[in-house]
């Protein structure tokens, strides 16, 4: 793969409308009073802060966000590969039963009709398609792998069933190669969503109900203070406010470096998302907004490029595997983001004070969490600060 012709970046930017880019900018807190006060900061404008504060603005709390960057979608939610998927990142046959990890499979699949119920809205602009996902076994262990998990997402309440790989073909309209297809879990519900259309309907849901947004907002320290906590930004503003989430996200930190590309491709509109069910192939395939985006595979080093080709070329020559029709196609976007991850992250609301949560174990697969965790840290805080009022 030569690199001279891709682009370094996630295609979202060149696909979204005027509209949704305008909903992502920032005001910056330069122009801003040295000191505001709010009932609620949020720290992170990404999927986890948009969602909390969506919610608060919408339970009537004052507050504000505090991006650091001079616009939204700078962070992992603007630059991951647009699959809406239910679940947390692992298979539900390894998530511990009774957990709290356990819990956010049923909470994410709400979560996601609720995202397909949004984007009917006439003031959403959310682009997202329900053209399910396919998780394809090419070897007998993953077939056995795959039977068990459908049973499992069933036993759930998840739709999930078994499928022949002369149907995955049929539903891709004859785009993927099945010939080493031995069976699929198809999921109905799952999707491609274009990630900027939901940051900025949630943006722009929030700014309606009162909430304010700022850029240039990194913040370097929260303080308790009398009946809440001082919080303040590297640019010498200082916000004083009753309560506090952290949402900064995965790019903090990070311990990885993920990768992903996408081509510029005609793709039948039915065809689902797909990945291979073998967990050290592990790349994801989403159809949509006029390319083939593919993520995934062995995590690198962080904080170095200089292996990005080597891993991209990778992923590009699995991608000419399972469509023949890009043999010899090099992708149009090819990037690379460093982000914690470990084996056992998990997403979780971790209290760091009275009225402090932090949304944390947001790894690769994450906006579905997101938005449940960030809603949920606004009903917490919301109901603790009412009890207080007694
Ligand atoms: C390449 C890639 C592909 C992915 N693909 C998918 C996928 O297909 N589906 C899926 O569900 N998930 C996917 N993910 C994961 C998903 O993108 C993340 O889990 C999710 O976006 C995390 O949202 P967040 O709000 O926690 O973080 P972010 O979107 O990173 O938001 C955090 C924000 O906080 C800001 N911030 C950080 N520190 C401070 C500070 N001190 N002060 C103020 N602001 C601060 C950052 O600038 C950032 O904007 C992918 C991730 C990557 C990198």
């Amino acid at each position: 793969m030569s690199s001279v012709a891709v682009i370094n970046q996630a295609p979202w930017r060149d696909t979204a409308s005027e509209n949704v880019l305008s909903h992502l900018q920032l005001p910056s807190i330069e122009g801003m009073a040295d000191s505001l006060v709010y009932d609620v900061a949020i720290i992170g404008g990404g999927m986890a802060g948009l969602s909390s504060a969506q919610a608060f603005a919408q339970l009537g709390a004052s507050a504000v966000v505090l991006e650091a960057q001079p616009a939204l979608a700078l962070g992992a939610s603007g630059r991951n590969a647009g699959i809406l998927c239910a679940g947390i990142n692992m298979p539900i046959t390894y998530t511990p039963k009774g957990s709290s990890a356990a819990e956010l499979w049923s909470a994410t699949q709400r979560k996601l009709f609720e995202v397909l119920e949004e984007a009917r809205e006439q003031s959403s602009f959310i682009d997202v398609k329900r053209v399910g996902a396919m998780c394809l076994a090419t070897s007998k262990t993953a077939a056995a792998r795959l039977k068990r998990e459908t049973k499992a997402r069933l036993a759930a309440c998840m739709s999930a069933e078994l499928i022949t790989a002369a149907e995955v073909s049929k539903l891709s309209g004859g785009f993927i190669d099945v010939s080493n297809v031995l069976s699929a879990m198809m999921l109905p519900d799952e999707g491609a969503i274009h990630p900027f259309t939901l940051l900025a309907t949630m943006a722009n849901r929030a700014r309606r109900s009162g909430c304010q947004i700022y850029g240039e907002a990194r913040v370097e320290s929260v303080e308790p203070s009398t009946g809440g906590y001082i919080v303040k930004t590297s640019n010498g503003k200082t916000i004083q406010c009753r309560a506090v989430v952290s949402a900064v996200g995965p790019l903090e930190a990070p311990t990885g470096r993920i990768f992903a590309l996408a081509f510029k491709v005609e793709i039948p509109e039915s065809c689902p998302v797909w990945w291979d069910a073998n967990p050290y192939i592990y790349y994801d395939y989403r159809p949509g907004n006029g390319c083939l985006t593919v993520s995934g595979g062995r995590y690198g080093t962080p904080g170095t490029s200089k292996f990005d080709l080597q891993y991209h070329s990778k992923m590009a020559a699995a991608t000419h595997q399972w469509v023949p029709s890009l043999a010899g196609v090099e992708p149009d976007y090819a990037w690379g983001v460093d982000l914690h991850v470990a084996p056992d992250l998990l997403p979780e609301l971790v209290a760091l004070g009275d009225n402090w949560l932090s949304i944390q174990g947001l790894g690769a697969l994450g906006v579905l969490p997101g938005l449940v965790l960030g809603e949920r840290a606004a009903k917490q805080i919301t109901t603790s600060l009412a009890l207080c009022k007694k």
